[in-house]
């Protein structure tokens, strides 16, 4: 039988196909990262290895400090961003990193993506907010990400002459959270082409939010989500 960490292993393989399917990543950048839910662990991407050759156990298993627990490779360049989110987030199951074109020429420009269509209100609550520029090496990407989305409707976070952040309950979420995030970046992008894409109210994005987020879809129980 399959231990929890050899399905969490399995999933986060498989997620990573997922970021190949939608266009999301080039080369090996992009990662994706889960908690191993009661236990003070995750499991991410390791560094270096094309997206053909990932398979559930070339997965790296570490603590929440970073530390390699288990696998053949070093973790992912990233694994200290993941790890502070879930110090510091306990809600979150779940993180992705990518560089997807149109939401990095966001993040390129330190702009925000308006919530100016309702897939975005309905996923994002709100615009798609900027964090701060952070090189890698220390917590300051973990911090920035940590800093801009507590409290923050978005699922998602634009980090500075950088590329995307997401979080979720779980991987799966904060794969979706991506995938939306480079889709409404795409068409807000080309929306503005022609013209200023149109302001929703405010009521209307907290309605459907609110929706989405509470009534939406197959439930499994009163304001699943
Ligand atoms: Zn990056």
């Amino acid at each position: 039988m399959s231990s929890p960490i050899d399905l969490i292993r399995r999933q986060v393989s498989d997620l990573h196909q997922e970021l190949v399917r939608y266009n999301l990543v080039v080369w090996t950048a992009g990662n994706v990262s889960a908690r191993i839910p009661g236990e003070d662990l995750m499991v991410i991407k390791p560094s270096g290895v094309s997206y053909d050759e990932l398979t559930p156990d070339a997965m790296i298993v570490c603590d929440l400090d970073g530390t390699v627990v288990a696998g053949e490779h070093n973790p992912s360049s990233d694994t200290a961003a993941h790890a502070y989110v879930y110090r510091h987030m306990p809600e979150v199951g779940g993180v992705v990193h990518t560089h997807s074109t149109y939401a990095s020429a966001w993040a390129a420009r330190g702009e925000a993506v308006p919530c100016v269509l309702t897939a975005m209100a309905d996923e994002f609550g709100a615009e798609i907010p900027v964090g701060p520029f952070a090189l890698i090496g220390d917590d300051s990407i973990g911090r920035g990400i940590v800093d801009t989305l507590r409290g923050h409707r978005s699922p998602a976070v634009l980090m500075k002459s950088h590329g995307v952040f997401t979080i979720g309950k779980d991987a799966k979420a904060a794969v979706k959270a991506a995938v939306m995030c480079e889709d409404v970046a795409r068409t807000v992008h080309i929306s503005r082409q022609l013209g200023e894409p149109q302001p929703i109210a405010q009521a209307d994005i907290d309605h459907l939010n609110h929706r989405y987020q509470n009534v939406y879809g197959q439930q499994t129980a009163p304001a699943a989500r």
